[in-house]
């Protein structure tokens, strides 16, 4: 299945800060895109692409951003924001809410749902609900569209969480976890092979060393009946 990614706004977006000025929203959303891109990675059957530009140096019109999910054919769109409240002071607001267009498709509503709880649920900042309005990237999508707003950049608290990089990974599985529950998405078996280059460190496990070479044998049999892959060495 083929899932767009929408980091929200470009660097330079104006506004679009947190009140102190330390963080742009842009920091927060393509840091969250880029980790869902990630874990998707993990899952069988997922292509991904980006509706941002991930330089940000050009926010991406929100035109040519469902011009190219529509045209790729995306199946879902999901696009990934921070919240703002009141007039550049320090407010009260606070917590999460997940969007979807003002007709409620049942997809997205069902999608939306998952991931507001597992957003919630990772975070445990305030519930605000799935909510429904009539933005661009829901309303001109042709998929299943929903669009998080994973936290206030304008309530002190929680700007301070959407600059931390453990929050933002946290929002990001919590974003692969609704979509995996929504659409059955199955992760990939990780070979020993790939656990290997991953870690890039070989452990090995002696069993017991021998002096007579038929003796290791006889137990390197043994081990490869029970489904071990085996090797006598030599020191
Ligand atoms: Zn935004």
């Amino acid at each position: 299945m083929k899932i767009m990614l929408d980091a929200g706004h470009g660097y330079n977006t104006a506004g679009k800060r947190t009140v102190d000025g330390t963080m742009r929203e842009w920091e927060f959303n393509s840091k969250v895109a880029h980790y869902v891109n990630e874990a998707l990675k993990g899952y069988e059957n997922v292509s991904t692409k980006y509706a941002h530009d991930t330089t940000g140096k050009t926010d991406v019109s929100l035109t040519t951003r469902t011009n190219n999910a529509n045209s790729w054919k995306a199946d879902v769109y999901v696009s990934i924001h921070a919240n703002a409240n009141g007039n550049g002071k320090w407010d009260s607001a606070s917590g999460i809410e997940t969007y979807v267009y003002t007709s409620k498709p049942k997809e997205a509503l069902a999608l939306a749902n998952k991931v507001q709880d597992e957003l919630v649920k990772v975070t445990s900042r305030k519930n605000r609900g799935v909510k429904t309005a009539d933005f661009h990237v829901l309303r001109e999508t042709h998929m299943t569209a929903i669009l998080c707003e994973c936290g206030f950049m304008t309530n002190k608290e929680e700007a301070a969480l959407l600059k931390s990089d453990s929050y933002r990974k946290k929002v990001a599985n919590a974003i692969v976890s609704g979509l995996a529950k929504q659409y059955g998405l199955k992760k990939k078996t990780v070979t020993k092979m790939e656990d290997k280059a991953v870690n890039n460190t070989l452990y090995k496990v002696q069993v017991g060393a021998f002096s007579v070479k038929s003796n290791a044998d006889k137990i390197a049999e043994e081990l490869k009946k029970k489904g071990y892959s085996v090797v006598v060495t030599q020191n």
